[in-house]
This record gives C-alpha cells, structure tokens and sequence, in this order.
C-alpha cells in the first residue's frame, strides 16, 4: 500500500459514536453489553488506521470480531407462524418472568424463611400462585416438565401396578418419545382398553381391578381423530374406585374460548379428575415446568416419593412460574388472542419500513398454528410480510437471527409470532441482512 494510500485511511477512521449508533451495532451491544462492543470497535479502528481495513467494513469487521458470549444460545425471532415451536423452546417468557429470573439468578430465599431464618417450604410462592389460579385443586406440585409429571405420578401411583389407558390416546409426544414407553420405563404396566378411535365406560369398567393404579386419559395434543369416535370423559370415570389421572398437555388453567376444544386443568378437575398434569411451557405461557394439581392426598404422596427430588426444580424455572402465574398477559396468550386485523396493520407498517430502506416485500393473509403439541387442527388467522426465499438462510444466521417458514419458493414472516414490541427489530434484521444479501434485487413473487 503507498503511503498516500495510508494518509487517506488515517482520514476516514469512522468515529465510535457513529459506529454505535449502525443499528447492527446497537442490537450487539444490546445482546453483549457496550464494553465488549466497544473494545472490538477499538481495535477495528486501529486496524483502519494501520491501512488494513477498509473504513466501510468496519461493523462487519467488529460483528466478525466479537468475543463468543457466555453462552451459544441466541435469541431468535419466531416469525414462523408456529407460537409454541418446540425447536425455538416453545413459549417465549413475558417480561414479568424475565425480570424475576433475574431477580432470583443470585442467592434467594427459595427454601428460606426470612423472618426465621430457618428452612422453608421450597418455592412456596409459587405453589401459592399456582393454586391460587386453580381454586379446585386440594394441592399443587411442580416437576421438571410435563413428561416428569406423569412419570413421578406413575411412579408413585402405579409402580409394578397396572395403568388403565385407552388405545387411542397412546401418544407419541415428539422426537421419537412415546408415552407407552415413559410409563413404562417406571415400573408400571400398561392395561389398554378401547380401539384407536372408540372406548366406553364399559372398557375401563372391564379392566379395572386389584392391579390398578390409577385410570389415565390423556389429550390427543398433537393430532385429531375424527369421524365414527367416542371417548369417556373422567365424570364417566369417577365411580371407578380408582384414581383418574388427567394429562391435559397444554397447561391451560381455565378454558379458554379461542381455543374449545383444548382441555383446561380447573374443567378437568370439575369433572372429577383426581390429579391432573400439565406442562408449564405450552399454552400457560410459562417456562418448561411439570404441573401436578388435585387432591391433596395423592399430591403428598408424590411430593414424598424420593424421585420427587429428582425432578425438582431450580430457583430460577420457580421464579418464571409464578410470575407467568401472577400476571395475566405474556407472549403466548398475546399471540394466539392477537386480532387479525392488527396483524394486518403491524405487516403493513414493516412492509413500508422495509421499503424505506430499500427492501421490496409484500403482504397477504395466512394461517398460524399454536404448535407445540397443542391444539392440533386449530387454524389462526394471520397476516405475513412475504420476502424471497434466498433471505431465509442469511436471516437465520445473521446477526439477529430471525425464523420464518419458506413456502412456495418464498420467505413468508409472521407476525402472530413475533411479540408486538419486536417488529422494529425486525425491520432492521431483514434490513441488514437484504443490504449484504444479492436477493435484495430479486423481485418479491406474490
Ligand atoms: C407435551 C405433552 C407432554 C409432555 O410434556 P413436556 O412438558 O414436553 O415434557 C405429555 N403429554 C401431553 C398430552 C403433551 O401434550
């Protein structure tokens, strides 16, 4: 390089404060902290100074250059459409649950008694909170996630006993994980009864006796059985002599009117469940939990049985619960309740920022899912911000990444998925991405 060459770069030295306002720079300072960001645009200067960087690509030097964060996990924006996808960690926390994750991230007084300063009920908080939200249950217990829970019921309940169920809610839960397989993995046998689309009271009647444990039903969350189908419900169960034992999946308290056909914990033990399980982390809106809620005497007998230790959980998923537990919105339930209209109105506010900066889109009305092993065949009317197919990779792995689904040779982004405050950040992921990616120039296909 000639000397001349050097001068000039010494002269375009691009400023720090004009480098942390690049909007690229202001989302890592964001996710990293200013320091850190700070001490890569230091260096990148330099390396300008030294003629060995061309001042233009100076973000992208210190994006490259930034240290590997505490942790590989990165936020992602779930614009695909799917509100509880399973492969971005199903529901996304409100802020509520953030803020008391972080709270309670040092020491806390979990299992502490301040004014006594002696041992406590662990997470008793919590528990007050979750039985608060469903009165109908005698007590509550919280496990790992909703697999634990049926478990340490199975355990507990049914270990070398027998475990009435019927044929067609033997459930494959995802990722190759059969409910068959989970209860039997505790000692428990499994007495089916039915046929895959029919079983009657008469069925269960039949096979209860000494051997049981307990009657399980379970919800079909992932899939619909339709046509010639009868199933019993746990009022028809009642009478049996036996414990009945509920999985309703979701983690809905009380029954919500979008969603009829998903059963709730409060309706279940109105209709004479005993004990009801659930997962924390579906239509709760909650962090990965396992509820267990029902008669008080079943739920000391779970809490008592030494796995109960086992699938315990931390300070922090205690934290999360009950503030999900304690205030009412959070991103799921804002998500499958959004109205259409405003989605229509927010796609159309991102489709004109985008084209403000020079990125051409489109929008058209589409179908969200709840997804996640819940309400399987529920459609959700949504609109989508449709963007061409090659962005879907560079939107993924690009600096804030972003999640949509590729339909039809293009780029479809939902917004029932993305929380309401985000769609700024939005626009300026696709914005960043569409400047270094040549699809900016490919015409949006509608
Ligand atoms: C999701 C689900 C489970 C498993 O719950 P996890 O929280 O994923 O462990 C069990 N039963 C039903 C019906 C479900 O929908």
């Amino acid at each position: 390089m000639t000397q001349d060459a050097t001068q000039d770069h010494r002269r375009t030295v691009p400023r720090t404060d004009a480098l942390l306002a690049d909007e690229r720079l202001v989302s890592a300072v964001r996710d990293r902290g200013r320091d850190v960001v700070k001490a890569a645009v230091r260096r990148a200067q330099q390396q300008v100074r030294d003629g060995a960087l061309d001042p233009g690509r100076v973000v992208e030097a210190v994006l490259a250059a930034l240290p590997p964060a505490g942790t590989t996990l990165r936020p992602v924006l779930n614009a695909t459409g799917a509100v509880l996808h399973t492969n971005l960690g199903r529901a996304q926390l409100s802020a509520a649950a953030v803020e008391a994750v972080v709270a309670a991230a040092g020491a806390t007084d979990v299992e502490m008694d301040l004014t006594t300063g002696r041992r406590a009920r662990r997470g008793r908080g919590t528990l007050d909170a979750l039985r608060g939200a469903v009165p109908a249950a005698g007590d509550v217990h919280v496990v790992n996630n909703g697999a634990a829970a049926l478990v340490l019921a199975a355990t507990a309940l049914a270990a070398d006993r027998e475990i009435v169920v019927s044929r067609g809610e033997l459930v494959e839960i995802g990722d190759g994980f059969r409910l068959t397989d989970l209860l039997e993995s505790t000692g428990a046998r499994l007495r089916e009864v039915g046929t895959t689309n029919r079983t009657s009271v008469a069925d269960y009647r039949d096979a209860v006796g000494e051997r049981t444990g307990f009657v399980l039903k379970v919800h079909p969350s992932n899939f619909v059985v339709s046509g010639f189908t009868a199933a019993v419900g746990p009022e028809q169960l009642r009478g049996l002599g036996v414990p009945v034992v509920v999985d309703i999946g979701s983690g809905l308290l009380a029954p919500d009117p979008l969603l009829p056909a998903e059963p709730d914990a409060a309706s279940a033990l109105a209709a004479g469940a005993d004990l009801v399980t659930a997962s924390g982390d579906k239509l709760l809106g909650g962090p990965q939990a396992g509820l267990l809620l029902g008669e008080a005497g079943l739920v000391e007998r779970l809490r008592r049985h030494p796995l109960a230790r086992a699938l315990r959980v931390d300070k922090l998923t205690l934290a999360a619960l009950e503030a999900t537990l304690r205030a009412a919105p959070n991103p799921t339930r804002d998500a499958v309740h959004a109205d259409p209209g405003e989605l229509r109105d927010r796609s159309e506010r991102v489709v004109r920022a985008l084209a403000g900066a020079g990125v051409a889109a489109g929008v058209e009305p589409s179908v969200a899912v709840v997804g996640g092993g819940g309400a399987p065949g529920v459609e959700l009317p949504s609109w989508v911000v449709v963007l061409p197919a090659e962005l879907a990779v560079p939107l993924r792995t690009g600096a804030r990444p972003v999640a949509g689904r590729v339909e039809g040779g293009r780029l479809l982004l939902d917004l029932r998925t993305v929380p309401a405050g985000a769609d700024d950040l939005l626009v300026e992921a696709v914005t960043t991405t569409a400047a270094t990616t040549a699809a900016t120039t490919a015409e949006v296909l509608r």
